[in-house]
Formats: C-alpha cells, sequence, structure tokens
C-alpha cells in the first residue's frame, strides 16, 4: 500500500504541494486529478524518490520509497523519456534489466504486449522511426513489464485515439485484478469516471475534494434530470423551484436541480406533456463536481 502524509513541497518559495495526504490499497486504482499546475507532476515525482519532499512522509509497504524498489514500480512520466536511437528491443532489455529482470523474462513479457498493441512488427525498429501514439505504447509497456507493485501513470492517455485509449484501459484493470496499485493523473474526467474508484482532487497543491468516487456523487446534491417528451415549455420548466438551469439540446432537454428534493415537482409538470419517453434523474458528471470545486473554466 502507498501511504501519502502530509507531504509539502516548496520550489524555493513557490509552494507547489501543500499537506496532502492520501493512501492507495492494493489493487485499487486512484486518481490524482488537477489543472496544470495543480502539483500533480510534483506529487508523482516525489513519489519516486526524484525529487525531495519539504516535509511529509512517503512509504509503499510501510517503508519509505528508495533506490532498492525499482523492481516493485512502474512510471509512466508526462513527459515522454524514451531512448529514441534504441530499438524498442533494446529499450525494454535496458529499462527491465534496470529492474532486476533476466532477458528471456523481459522478452517473453515484450513479445506478449508488443502483440497485445498490434505492434509486433515494431520490435526491432527505431523508438524514433515510430508514431506518437506507438511510443507511447512502447513507453506504456516499459512502465508495466515487471507487474510492478505500485505504477504511476502521469497523464496516460494524452494524445491516445478512442480505441487505443480501450487497450490502455484493459491492461491497466488487468493489473489491478493482479493486486496492483495503480495512482494515476488526467485532465479527462470521463477517463477518471470510467475506471478509477478513488481520487483526489488539487488546487494549488492543495486537495479540495477526496474520497471514493461514487461517494462522491452520491454526496454532491445536485442533479441532473434527462427528458424526452413533446411540447415540453423550458421557459415555465426554469421557473420550478429548485431548477437551476435547463439545456435543451437535439435529442433530449436535460434539467439541472439543486437537489432530489426537487424532482417531484419537474415530474409533476412533466407529466402534464404528451408522450413523454423519458425521465431519468441522474448523479452529476465529475466533470460538474470538478468544475464547482476548482472554480475555473476547465478546458477537457
Ligand atoms: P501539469 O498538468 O501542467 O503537468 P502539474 O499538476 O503536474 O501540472 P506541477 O508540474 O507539479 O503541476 O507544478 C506545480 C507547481 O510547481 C506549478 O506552479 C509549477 O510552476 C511549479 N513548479 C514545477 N516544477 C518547478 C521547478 N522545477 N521550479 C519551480 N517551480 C516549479
Amino acid at each position: 500500500m502507498l501511504k501519502v502524509e502530509n507531504v509539502t513541497k516548496y520550489y524555493g518559495d513557490k509552494l507547489a504541494v501543500d499537506h496532502l495526504s492520501f493512501e492507495v490499497k492494493k489493487g485499487e486504482i486512484f486518481g490524482l486529478l488537477g489543472v496544470n499546475g495543480a502539483g500533480k507532476t510534483t506529487t508523482f515525482r516525489m513519489i519516486i524518490g526524484l525529487l525531495d519532499m519539504t516535509s511529509g512522509k512517503i512509504t509503499l509497504n510501510n517503508k519509505p520509497i528508495d533506490y532498492s524498489m525499482t523492481d516493485k514500480i512502474g512510471f509512466l512520466t508526462e513527459e515522454r523519456s524514451l531512448l529514441t536511437k534504441l530499438t524498442v528491443f533494446e529499450q525494454a532489455i535496458y529499462y527491465g534489466v534496470l529492474k532486476g529482470m533476466d532477458k528471456v523474462q523481459i522478452e517473453k513479457k515484450l513479445d506478449e504486449y508488443l502483440e497485445y498493441f498490434h505492434i509486433s512488427d515494431y520490435k526491432y525498429r527505431k523508438i524514433k522511426e515510430l508514431s506518437k501514439g506507438n511510443q507511447q505504447k512502447v513507453q506504456f509497456i516499459t512502465a508495466i513489464l515487471n507487474d510492478p507493485e505500485l505504477l504511476i501513470l502521469d497523464e496516460p492517455f494524452s494524445g491516445l485515439d478512442p480505441i487505443n485509449v480501450q487497450l490502455f484501459m484493459d491492461v491497466i484493470k488487468q493489473l489491478k485484478e493482479k493486486g496492483t496499485s495503480i495512482i494515476f493523473s488526467s485532465h479527462r474526467m470521463e477517463h477518471v469516471e470510467m475506471f478509477c474508484e478513488k481520487l483526489v482532487v488539487l488546487v494549488n497543491g492543495k486537495s479540495v475534494l477526496e474520497g471514493n468516487l461514487k461517494e462522491i456523487k452520491k454526496a454532491y446534491r445536485k442533479k441532473n434530470i434527462h427528458i424526452v417528451a413533446d411540447n415540453l415549455n423550458i421557459q415555465k420548466l426554469k421557473e420550478i423551484e429548485g431548477v437551476e438551469d435547463v439545456i435543451a439540446n437535439e435529442t433530449e432537454t436535460i434539467v439541472k436541480i439543486a437537489s432530489q428534493d426537487h424532482v417531484k415537482k419537474v415530474f409533476n409538470f412533466v407529466k402534464q406533456c404528451e408522450d413523454v419517453s423519458k425521465f431519468v434523474v441522474e448523479d452529476a458528471s465529475l466533470n460538474e463536481i470538478f468544475l464547482e470545486k476548482v472554480g475555473v473554466i476547465y478546458e477537457g
């Protein structure tokens, strides 16, 4: 289990991480969220010991993280850090050996993952000849070759198309099943929502929201009602007490209400319409919660 306790980081007099605490248990997927400059990369770098913290404590299985644990950790850095003159195979051997694996074991794992990601043909090609997305796959593979106990993924999906995002997610879920603790950062709330159980949202290095995703969504009082009905009077809907906004799009109307308590009034109004084919109350999206907590326009 990874434990981050009361960690603070100053760069000179610039406060980058402010008394941050969280835990990632075995087999858990944890999201570290925040806008640019919130302190995510700094936190990751402190976890793997690339950067000293100003104060606080970070442990993996109750021990401070040091060089001797390299073989237990996988790290996909935000700034892609491949040795571009090497071939994919040479790169895997280089990192695999650093993580204490033997060459036969490395090649076996590499072949499996190259096949899974449909890039077996690139095994003996130089990294610099690969497309950006394929370079990212190679970097991801080198981070997970050793079946790490702790996997840190800094913006793992940036620049990937939806099909490859899904391939990455499926591998991440398999690693979770095997017991890997996974911590990742992302700007894309829909990715976080898809497979993350716990999260912390950072603003200026400080946690403004944290906990279990389902509980966060449940506790957030605002709800959205999705309606499909003929002759829905948008103006009248807006006048109902507790209705904060109404968004009519091509396929449905979304009524944003202050809390579950206002559902009945909206329902009573809508049922007078002709041909109501949809009336569904949903929790707010993580993006909406994020926007309110962070208080800035989020550019996903
Ligand atoms: P992004 O999403 O843009 O990658 P981030 O959440 O990873 O951002 P960090 O890179 O951790 O944020 O930066 C946190 C803060 O610390 C920012 O204000 C940044 O300008 C500052 N910072 C980061 N590295 C340094 C450094 N080497 N020296 C001084 N300040 C730094």
